[in-house]
């Protein structure tokens, strides 16, 4: 996946006219989906490109109902410049975080927007693979029909605390949702009577795209994400490029050793680090029972200033930053993203965090920031929508107009026209 607004001149500069054309109109579509609202001055001014070639583009993209134009308000002499704006309700995408306590649904609009937001608790047990793929599709038919007349929905993607194989989405190994070899995707591609393109990926991973495109890692290269959570979720960004291994499963950040003789991890060994500071491990740091407390007691419980809680937050924090002080050494990011858990206490737990990250190079520690997550729960939905958004941001024409055959046989133009009224 290409992250962000990068490298479409570049390609065009080696290929042919329809091929600048694509490459253009796809550079003006990613400028205001990932940076919003522009006006034409800033749209040549960031593209390179001349005003009327600006212009025909942004017209082509009028046409296919994926941004609006208005009038600019006039600063100083001369002509307003015209603002343009991604019409959020005219293509979607349906997202989904799926954890061990519940479903995450979101309608996601162009312009990475938050349409619509369910937060749902698991139906049945979620070790049943096939109950949450029947609760996903009832979701998905709920949100659907919320769904703007005429807008059209790109696909569904999963997030799953979990390796997951690409491109055909089985769910390798999930200790925390209990799923081993579990065929998510082509599961819920059937639920949904193979209407709509399926896809699934990590929940680390999908956190990671999302802050660094919409959330605390703006404008960095090299990104090291985070999530607390039953483990630990991992996502890592190389020189602004995910970054995936031999088999798409890098980033298990959670299995890094930092006790070798402390508590039994899901995966088989010992003192893995989301074994020592995954949720459970927090809530008996506060001196609490997993099976009766979740995480939000415990943050109830530092807001109280118990003196007990104020040392489970030390605890962690130093352990959290042992195992960051490691995969800063190897990473080097400029930006470390804490989410999940790590979010919620990160301003409680910093700062053990920071002597604990102390530990790694000097030159390595003088170069990264770390900071809490700014999506929070809604990174994953985020980043989630991203995937599905792929193909409308490489090849804008070619997919609205393959969408609109398909949804409406007869009446593409009609259809546009009921997109561009409805915004
Ligand atoms: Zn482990």
């Amino acid at each position: 996946m290409r992250l962000g607004t990068d490298d479409a001149k570049r390609r065009a500069e080696t290929s042919g006219q329809d091929e600048v054309r694509r490459a253009n109109v796809s550079t003006v579509l990613r400028l205001v989906h990932f940076g919003g609202a522009k006006t034409r001055s800033e749209i040549v001014a960031a593209t390179g490109l001349n005003r009327s070639t600006v212009g025909a583009l942004t017209a082509e993209l009028v046409r296919l109902g994926l941004i609006r134009e208005r009038r600019g308000e006039v600063v100083g002499k001369g002509r307003p410049s015209n603002v343009v704006e991604p019409v959020s309700q005219s293509v979607y995408v349906l997202a989904f975080d799926i954890t061990a306590g519940e479903v995450a649904a979101a309608r996601v609009g162009l312009g990475g927007y938050l349409l619509q937001v369910r937060r749902r608790l698991h139906q049945g047990p979620v070790q049943d693979v096939a109950g949450v793929v029947d609760h996903l599709a009832m979701l998905v038919r709920e949100m659907r029909a919320k769904a703007a007349p005429g807008s059209l929905c790109l696909g569904v993607v999963v997030s799953v605390p979990a390796s997951v194989r690409q491109p055909d989405g089985l769910v390798r190994r999930s200790p925390s949702l209990g799923w081993y070899e579990a065929p998510l995707v082509v599961m819920l591609a059937a639920a949904l009577g193979h209407e709509l393109p399926v896809a699934a990926g990590n929940d680390g991973d999908l956190g990671a795209v999302a802050e660094y495109l919409r959330g605390a890692a703006r404008g960095s290269r090299d990104v090291l994400y985070i999530r607390g959570q039953d483990g630990i979720g991992g996502g890592v960004i190389v020189d602004g490029e995910l970054l995936k291994g031999a088999g798409g499963y890098a980033g298990e950040l959670g299995h890094i050793v930092v006790r070798p003789e402390g508590r039994h991890c899901a995966c088989g060994a010992r003192g893995c680090w989301e074994a020592e500071t995954g949720d459970s491990a927090i809530i008996r740091a506060f001196g609490r029972n997993p099976h009766d407390s979740d995480i939000e007691d415990v943050i109830a419980d530092v807001a109280t200033g118990s003196r007990r809680a104020l040392s489970g937050v030390r605890k962690t924090g130093e352990i959290v930053g042992l195992g960051l002080a490691t995969l800063m050494n190897i990473f080097n990011p400029d930006t470390v993203v804490l989410g999940g858990s790590f979010g919620s206490l990160f301003p409680t737990m910093e700062p053990t965090l920071h002597a604990a990250v102390a530990r790694a190079l000097g030159p390595i520690r003088e170069q990264a920031t770390l900071v809490r997550s700014e999506l929070g729960s809604d990174a994953q939905l985020i980043g989630a929508a991203e995937v599905a958004f792929a193909d409308v941001l490489d090849h804008p024409v070619r997919t609205i107009e393959a969408l609109l055959a398909v949804a409406t046989p007869n009446a593409a133009e009609s259809n546009i026209k009921a997109i561009r009224a409805t915004s």
